[in-house]
């Protein structure tokens, strides 16, 4: 059974709750929607998932829905997603339009209930067309790294978003000029979920085992949507560099996106290359594997996140709630979570990446101590309890523009 509000105190303490119920009161009966392009795959619906339901338990009136997509205006928005991390990529006049008529369709479709709608990423941005027949105020929350988009793509954007209340993003960084407020809402892992609880020593084992992974030999993990800005290609090659010194396994673990129509050519490259290898386990997960990566990553010895670009990187803060020491890209998200040295290291290279994959399988006590330190990062930055406050802080501003002091 879902863990309910009260049952965080075991892991954030009691002041963290009752601060919370606080908060809530003063928002006590406001109805909040969140909209986002998918029920299933990737960090936003992990969030929404769980921050749907721990609103509802403080009393707000929250509701999380889809729009809807099809092949056509996924294409699209993939191709977007890409643009605005920085990747050459070719979007034709057409794409555009095809995304505005495709919007044009979900606008009556759509029921807007929320006084606060947030609005998740560039796929359903053009939903704010609404907030003129509905009210309330509309929150764009951007979950990806736009710190360098391409310019035509983010041309295209910005004025949907300049028609927002407020947009959130999760560095600094990525923050753009735009003529309304911005905030800084770092994502979030659910720490008492399937996919981040304790688990026994036992269903570890045999979770690795049912996969024909060896427990007693080192493993290096990443859990990633096969999709190339999460280079899994590159993991492969880090591996095989480790693999010439140091015997070890690779698991890469992922599934599908409704909303990524890139993901199954990728998967089927990685697979050619691990073909001959039976060290390497690809392993497709269907939806809601969550207690499936819970045991690999708990199994691993060292866990990767070698993306080359990262809104966040949720699979980051998973690994060191776990424990276990993450190299990452030096990108995005990631460079918040992984204090170089301390939660673990930052790479830029399959060379680098394999040295330090190698550094962490011969040095048990740095696995350890890195590992220590990322357990208390994330209990420290990145809990969920953390994500629901700033959301009814942000609630709270938008309900009181230019005053900075709300009373509570
Ligand atoms: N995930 C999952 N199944 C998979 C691959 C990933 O449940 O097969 C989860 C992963 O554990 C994490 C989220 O999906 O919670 C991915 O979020 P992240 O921010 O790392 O990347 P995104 O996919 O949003 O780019």
């Amino acid at each position: 059974m879902a863990a309910r509000l009260k049952d965080y105190a075991s892991v954030v303490g009691t002041d963290v709750l009752q601060e919370l119920e606080v908060l809530a009161e003063k928002v006590e009966g406001w109805s909040v929607q969140h909209i986002n392009s998918t029920a299933v795959g990737g960090g936003v619906a992990e969030m929404l998932q769980r921050l749907n339901p721990l609103m509802k338990d403080l009393g707000i009136d929250s509701t999380w829905d889809q729009i809807e997509g099809n092949t056509r205006f996924f294409r699209v928005t993939k191709a977007i997603h890409n643009a605005l991390h920085g990747s050459a990529v070719e979007i034709t006049p057409g794409m555009f339009d095809d995304y505005r008529d495709h919007l044009r369709s979900q606008l009556d479709r759509m029921t807007i209930r929320g006084d606060t709608v947030f609005i998740h990423d560039p796929q359903p941005a053009g939903l704010i067309a609404l907030k003129e027949r509905c009210g309330g105020a509309w929150i764009w929350r951007c979950h990806i790294d736009i710190s360098t988009p391409d310019r035509q793509v983010w041309d295209f954007l910005q004025p949907y978003v300049n028609n927002y209340d407020a947009a959130i993003f999760s560095m600094p960084d990525f923050s753009q000029e735009l003529n309304i407020p911005q905030f800084l809402v770092p994502p979030s892992i659910d720490p008492l979920g399937d996919k981040n609880r304790e688990l026994d020593p036992g269903v570890i084992t045999g979770i690795l085992e049912k996969h024909g992974i060896d427990p007693n030999r080192p493993i290096i993990t990443q859990i990633s949507r096969f999709d190339h800005l999460k280079d899994p290609l590159g993991v492969i090659r880090a591996y095989q560099l480790v693999r010439k010194r140091t015997d070890c396994q690779l698991v890469l673990a992922g599934g599908e996106a409704d909303d990524d129509p890139e993901g199954p050519a990728l998967l089927k490259e990685v697979q050619e290359k691990a073909a001959a290898d039976p060290d390497i386990h690809v392993l497709l997960l269907p939806p809601f594997s969550d207690l499936e990566i819970n045991a690999l990553v708990r199994g691993s010895s060292v866990v990767v996140q070698k993306s080359i670009k990262e809104g966040f990187g949720l699979t980051v803060a998973e690994a060191l709630w776990k424990r276990k020491p993450v190299i990452g890209g030096a990108v995005g998200g990631i460079r918040r979570q992984i204090l170089h040295g301390v939660t673990g290291f930052l790479v830029r290279s399959v060379e680098g990446t394999a040295y330090r994959i190698r550094q962490i399988l011969n040095d048990d006590a740095l696995a350890r101590q890195l590992g220590e330190n990322g357990r208390v990062h994330v209990q420290n930055n990145f809990l969920l309890t953390r994500h629901l406050k700033d959301y009814i802080l942000l609630m709270l501003a938008l309900r009181h523009p230019g005053q900075d002091m709300i009373p509570v």
